[in-house]
């Protein structure tokens, strides 16, 4: 895990204040961190950008959270790239003394660190899960590109260690028009599924 001294400045690719797009919590409005640096390396990624951490200037919580603070609401996402690259102690330690409740978008390819309100585990095949995520998760979302990941959807899900987790499959941006009726099909035989589409991408908000 990379930045041990947890008070350090992140690589910040963006930050913004917008809507959940997808997963469990699609529609409710949150201010959203994205962290550069990714090591995972998905073919479809669509941060691409942001796998090299060190074209991104460096942050510091107090000015994240001065950015925050100025916004109505008192949801932060952390996203990427991949956050767990970081240790995120101090981060989310601050934004919950301020009284937001914290979200992750994680791979789970990383130890996790901080103080999380909910963990939206996104797992991938090239950056193998650790254990802890299974236990933790407070959402499993696969994305879909092809019939294998429903079989990697299943392997992931057996493995989750709350039985109540919420599944998400979410077909893959590039392919949704070949992927979505896939997915419904494959929902409909298996409702333990539930459908994840990417709404900020089709009504075009960040
Ligand atoms: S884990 Fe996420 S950010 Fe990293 S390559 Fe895969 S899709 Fe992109």
């Amino acid at each position: 895990m990379l930045n041990t001294d947890n008070e350090l400045p992140l690589p910040v690719m963006e930050t913004f204040f917008s809507l959940q797009g997808e997963g469990y919590h699609m529609g409710k409005a949150a201010f959203f961190i994205r962290l550069g640096g990714c090591d995972i390396g998905c073919s479809w990624c669509d941060t691409k950008r942001g796998w090299d951490a060190d074209v991104y200037p460096k942050v510091s919580i107090d000015e994240l959270l001065s950015r925050a603070l100025v916004l109505p609401v008192r949801s932060v996402v952390i996203t990427g790239g991949e956050p767990m690259q970081y240790d995120l102690t101090m981060l989310t330690r601050r934004f919950k003394e301020e009284g937001f409740a914290t979200f992750l978008e994680t791979s789970g390819a990383h130890s996790l660190s901080g103080e999380w309100d909910w963990i939206c585990f996104s797992p991938k095949r090239q950056g193998k899960p650790l254990p802890e995520y299974f236990e933790r998760a407070g959402e499993l979302k696969v994305i879909v590109e092809g019939p294998d990941d429903l079989l990697w959807a299943e392997e992931n899900a057996q493995k989750l260690i709350h039985t109540q987790c919420p599944l998400f499959l979410q077909p893959e941006w590039s392919r949704r028009l070949e992927v979505t009726p896939l997915v419904i099909e494959y929902i409909k035989k298996h409702p333990v599924w539930r459908l994840s589409l990417q709404v900020h991408k089709y009504i075009k908000i960040p």
